[in-house]
């Protein structure tokens, strides 16, 4: 009995956790005019206005060019089927077929899913030679580009997973 009331608590407390999740990112993109998967004329929004739609943690690294934690994002190790968007504005990224198990604690990529995904930029910030990377549309900080990936491309696109969004082939 005791064991039975146990699973139905747990049962509960996992099936409002899920929602608690959705309905959160549902809200993100209902309060952000701004984002769309099919739209990709190129915006052009201040700082201020992406304060205001956007959640606080995808701002700091989207607008002010943050990185989340190695090892603490919600994708470095997903290996489902699907698309990754630009959290930000709903710009269509990477499909899963360019993702690659990589150690280095930030979901990782050797092509993006069309040549104009991204934007590149040289980033010689924190006394280091880098290219920063940045949404194609809405020209959000999604993280760096390394020579350091596999073939066929020999690049590691290193991003965080909070500007990311993960729809999987099942749920489009
Ligand atoms: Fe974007």
């Amino acid at each position: 009995m005791r064991t039975s009331l146990l699973l139905v608590f747990c049962f509960f407390v996992m099936a409002s956790c899920a929602n608690a999740q959705r309905s959160n990112t549902n809200a993100s993109h209902k309060n952000n005019p701004y984002y769309s998967r099919t739209d990709t004329t190129p915006l052009h929004v201040s700082n201020a206005e992406w304060k205001k739609v956007l959640p606080a943690e995808v701002y700091d690294i989207a607008r002010m060019k943050g990185t989340e934690y190695a090892y603490s994002g919600e994708y470095y190790k997903t290996d489902e089927k699907g698309t990754y968007y630009c959290f930000a504005c709903g710009n269509k990224l990477f499909r899963s077929t360019g993702k690659f198990a990589s150690t280095c604690g930030w979901p990782s990529f050797f092509e993006t899913i069309r040549p104009n995904a991204a934007k590149y930029t040289p980033d010689n910030s924190h006394g280091m030679e880098r290219t920063e990377v940045t949404c194609g549309r809405c020209g959000a900080h999604l993280g760096h580009l390394f020579d350091d990936g596999p073939p066929p491309s020999y690049k590691r696109y290193c991003m965080n997973s909070l500007v990311l969004e993960f729809v999987p082939d099942a749920h489009k």
